[in-house]
């Protein structure tokens, strides 16, 4: 379980990144960060991974977001950023996979099995060998999801999932992304994909929770949507 309480996010002294943010994700669910440009989505995932430095509360667990606990949170939660070039930085798939778990002392035959294993449950098991600057933008998103969770997470973050990717590549990472049964936290403004992977949307104005609700509630209030610089799913849109 993570949670947050009242937590402030100053990248200077002025300016607010995020303000009293008060919020808990249970085990297993599966919510969606909406909001513009800038709204502070980014801000939450890096927040929660102890990446930048904040007021107020973050437990994961019970156990408190501090400097001493920062192995122990993020052996639990494995984040997917935005941009997979600076995710992958080992020459191979296979070497960046097993680069994680071989740190955390497993051994290499495990750390090997572990990888094969994610590999075909991904369906990428071809990616194997591939040099990660000679992937395509889908190959290479699915093969930072591949090293996220060869370390096992417990929760899985992911920041834009699907940008720059086309729709096939788009549909499979919608698959993927159903297809794990750990907790999920997906910040975007993709509203169609939200509305394919969560059932919890949590939606962000400059800073700020406006709306916490179900997806399907939160995604059908255009008049919410158009309010916080949104727009309706197509899937909505299309019956208006
Ligand atoms: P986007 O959809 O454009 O990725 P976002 O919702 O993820 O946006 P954040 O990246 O969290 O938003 O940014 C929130 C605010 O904090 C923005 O106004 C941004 O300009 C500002 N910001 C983000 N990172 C920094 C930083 N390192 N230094 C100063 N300001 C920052």
């Amino acid at each position: 379980m993570i949670r947050l309480e009242n937590v402030c996010v100053a990248y200077n002294r002025t300016f607010k990144a995020l303000e009293n943010i008060s919020l808990t994700i249970e085990k297993g669910e599966a919510v969606g960060i909406i909001g513009a440009n800038g709204a502070g989505k980014t801000t939450l995932m890096s927040v929660i991974m102890g990446l930048v430095d904040f007021e107020g509360s973050i437990t994961v667990d019970d156990i408190p977001l501090e400097k001493k606990n920062f192995d122990a949170i993020r052996r639990k939660i494995g984040i997917v950023i935005q941009n997979s070039d600076n995710q992958m930085f080992m020459p191979t798939v296979y070497e960046d996979i097993v680069f994680g778990p071989l740190n955390y002392g497993i051994s290499r035959e495990d750390a090997e099995k572990k990888a094969d294993e994610i590999l075909k449950d991904l369906g990428i098991s071809e990616l194997k060998h591939r040099h990660n600057h000679r992937l395509s933008g889908g190959e290479k998103r699915m093969a930072a999801i591949a090293t996220v969770l060869a370390m096992s997470p417990e929760t899985v973050l992911m920041d834009e999932p699907s940008s720059a990717l086309d729709p096939y590549n788009r549909r499979l990472i919608i698959n993927t992304i159903n297809s794990l049964s750990v907790t999920k936290l997906i910040a975007y403004h993709d509203l169609d994909l939200i509305l394919d992977t969560c059932n919890r949307v949590v939606l962000l104005s400059k800073g700020r929770i406006v709306a916490d609700g179900t997806a399907d509630s939160i995604l059908k209030d255009r008049e919410l949507l158009e309010a916080n610089r949104m727009e309706l799913p197509l899937r909505y849109a299309g019956n208006n």
